[in-house]
């Protein structure tokens, strides 16, 4: 699981280089959206990228290539979203999903999945799950681990497992055979953003009737 409950260095690294896929930038940009600290975290790592470019000898790049990625670091995707983020970060659903799902939680069409529920988000992004995922207070994910990566956003709440505690604005990332079942803190639905681009695979018992969640 990631350190600090932020970004993975190559995920940052990733997004600032414009590689990821629409669901990804979706997560990743919501959650610059909602922390400071994140904001400025992804500046400095941009900033390496950019001071590795420099050491590079111009013989090993053509020029105009060199020029092209260090034009597109000097505008990076953080200092961007940068002006609108001290306001939309702050909101219940911060800028970047609120373009998807409105300005609130409230009156969104849930489908029930036992003590989770679920809304598909980004259909048309192959390969991926994009779905914002709300779990009752107290409740339980069914445990699973992942035949790939697994990206969750904490929107409203908190969620545990035997990693820590999640709380609004941190990033879990799980892959692999990370065995995991998140948690939902006591006082309050847990909502999330969740990016998978793998089916989940259930390491508990029932697994039949909880298809639905683990299906890609
Ligand atoms: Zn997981």
């Amino acid at each position: 699981m990631n350190e600090g409950h932020h970004l993975t260095d190559e995920l940052a690294v990733a997004h600032a280089a414009g590689l990821l896929d629409e669901p990804l930038v979706l997560l990743v940009e919501t959650h610059l959206a909602m922390s400071d600290e994140a904001r400025a975290r992804h500046r400095s790592l941009e900033a390496v990228g950019g001071a590795l470019l420099d050491e590079i000898e111009p013989e090993a790049v053509g020029a105009d290539v060199r020029d092209r990625v260090l034009a597109m670091l000097d505008v990076p995707p953080a200092i961007r979203i940068d002006a609108a983020a001290a306001r939309c970060g702050k909101a219940v659903v911060p800028g970047p999903l609120a373009r998807h799902i409105g300005s609130s939680f409230d009156g969104l069409k849930w489908r029930a999945l036992g003590p989770v529920s679920e809304i598909r988000l980004l259909p048309q992004a192959e390969g991926y799950v994009t779905r914002l995922l709300k779990i009752k207070p107290g409740a339980s994910v069914p445990g699973h681990t992942h035949e790939g990566l697994e990206a969750t956003l904490v929107l409203q709440g908190s969620f545990s497992d035997h990693t820590g505690v999640f709380r609004r604005g941190d990033v879990a990332i799980a892959e692999g055979d990370l065995d995991h079942t998140p948690v939902a803190g006591e006082h309050e639905a847990c909502i999330c953003l969740a990016v998978t681009d793998a089916p989940l695979r259930l390491t508990g018992g029932f697994t039949r009737f909880l298809n639905p969640f683990v299906r890609i």
